[in-house]
C-alpha cells in the first residue's frame, strides 16, 4: 500500500549538507539535477554558452 506513495529519493549530498530530496529518475540512481538524466554534453554546452554570454555582457558593460 505505502509502496505506491514511496518515491525513491536521490540522496545526493547538497550544498547545505543534507540529502537531496528530489525524487530520482526511474531506472536511474539520481535525480535529474544529479546525473539522473543523460543530458551531460547538452548541459556542458549550455554552461559554455551561458558563460560566454555572461563574459560578453560584462565586456559590454565595461566598454560603456
Ligand atoms: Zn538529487
Amino acid at each position: 500500500m505505502a509502496s505506491r506513495l514511496w518515491m525513491p529519493r536521490c540522496g545526493a549530498r547538497t550544498r547545505n549538507g543534507g540529502p537531496c530530496n528530489a525524487s530520482k529518475i526511474p531506472g536511474r540512481k539520481r535525480c535529474k539535477w544529479h546525473g539522473g538524466l543523460s543530458t551531460g554534453p547538452r548541459t556542458a554546452a549550455g554552461k559554455l554558452i551561458s558563460l560566454r554570454n555572461l563574459v560578453q555582457n560584462r565586456r559590454h558593460e565595461l566598454n560603456h
